[in-house]
């Protein structure tokens, strides 16, 4: 299976094991007996480090297996894990990987939540954070110290969509004896390898485009196998699992991940370019688009783009903006992404930002292309623009 779009369809599938069913069924289970002793001793020791199998529902059933193998081959790890949201796997690709003492650098453009959780719980616990700009490049090694255990990254960056170098973080990262722990929601494993380009531990908000239809909240995190052992005691230690049916609604999900994200991201374009041609718009972000400073990272490093991205408006009157949103009648206005629908989203960048500062004058929305017509989706754009310009 050497094409993405064919190991969507079959990676961790295993019929035969399941008397022909073509996706693993939902098996719920705390308890998992075992006829004998011997038997039990047994799954206690071998199974609670290997899949698939199980010992009790906390290290998870056939249908978490099913899920997980199919993403660490995607992601091209060494094995995933799952978590109940894409939080507890970014707080779980950190919290595994650190002690008391230690020091992590973070993207400033990082999601906010796992910003929160670097100055909240690892504060607490004596890890010490830097933020560092997403545009530092190789200036990162100077932000470096003997107690840098780990560096975060998230590329292209939440709300702002910075791309990063990957592979000169990593070589610095690995020459002071840091991991690299990255987000990859926005491509997802079809659109960027991390392991390819030296990440070490691979996050997804699987709730995103994984899951795809906006039911179920869900998120991986995938490794080499020589963080594999730390990764999964801690998780075990913290009682981390997902649901069954969860799992499977991402395991059906991922099944058509390859031609949803691909109209994703043509939506994405399209809607993007017609945006950034309005007299009301500053600027689009969307790495896909020749104009963007990070678009000549992103044609060397990704094998697409999905259908995320935001805009930044002229200074325009709070009345006219929100006529622009709250007219719109295809897209909702929602946290979360990655499901089939459109959706619109005010932000404020400048309200996440530790090390830099992001200036707009005007109000910013981020956008996710849906699955919709892309010329109904332009024209739900076009007349909210019209009320803009009525109002401003
Ligand atoms: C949504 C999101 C998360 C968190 O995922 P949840 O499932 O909502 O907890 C993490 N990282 C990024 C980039 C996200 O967009």
């Amino acid at each position: 299976m050497t094409s993405d779009a064919t190991r969507v369809v079959h990676e961790g599938r295993r019929p035969a094991d399941f008397q022909g069913v073509v996706n693993t069924p939902v098996f719920r289970a705390s308890t998992v007996l075992s006829s004998t002793v011997a038997e039990w001793n047994h799954k206690k020791k071998v199974r609670a480090q290997e899949q698939p199998g199980t010992y009790y529902g906390r290290h998870g059933t056939p249908t978490t297996h099913t899920f997980q193998d199919a993403m660490a081959a995607l992601e091209g790890g060494a094995r995933t894990l799952v978590f109940p949201s894409g939080l507890a796997a970014c707080a779980c690709a950190i919290l595994a990987f650190v002690q008391t003492g230690d020091h992590v650098l973070i993207s400033d453009s990082a999601y906010d939540p796992t910003r929160r959780l670097a100055a909240g719980v690892l504060k607490r616990f004596g890890v010490t954070t830097t933020f560092y700009d997403p545009c530092v490049g190789a200036g990162i090694a100077e932000l470096i110290t003997p107690k840098t255990r780990l560096v975060y990254t998230e590329s292209p960056g939440s709300h702002t969509f910075e791309v990063q170098d990957i592979d000169q973080l990593a070589e610095i990262a690995h020459k002071h004896g840091a991991v690299v722990a990255m987000d990859n929601t926005w491509a997802t494993p079809l659109y960027f390898k991390p392991f390819e380009h030296g990440v070490d531990i691979s996050v997804q908000a699987a709730t995103k485009y994984i899951v795809g239809h906006s039911d179920a909240m869900l998120g991986t995190v995938t490794v080499t196998q020589a963080l594999w052992p730390q990764l999964k005691s801690t998780a075990y230690d913290l009682g981390q699992i997902a649901g069954p049916d969860d799992c499977y609604l991402a395991a059906r999900g991922l099944r058509t991940l390859a031609v949803r994200l691909r109209q994703h991201w043509e939506n994405g374009m399209q809607l993007a370019e017609w945006i950034a041609h309005q007299p009301e718009v500053e600027r689009v972000l969307h790495p896909a688009l020749p104009s963007d400073p990070g678009h000549a990272l992103w044609k060397r490093d990704f094998k697409g783009a999905s259908g995320l991205f935001a805009v930044q408006l002229k200074p325009t009157a709070a009345q006219a903006f929100e006529s622009l949103i709250d007219g719109l009648e295809l897209y909702g206005i929602g946290a979360s992404w990655g499901g089939f629908e459109s959706l619109v989203l005010p932000i404020n960048p400048a309200d996440h930002r530790a090390v830099t500062t992001w200036k707009s004058d005007g109000p910013m929305f981020r956008v996710h292309a849906g699955l919709e017509d892309v010329n109904d989706l332009i024209a739900d754009m076009h007349a909210g623009f019209q009320r803009l310009r009525a109002l401003a």
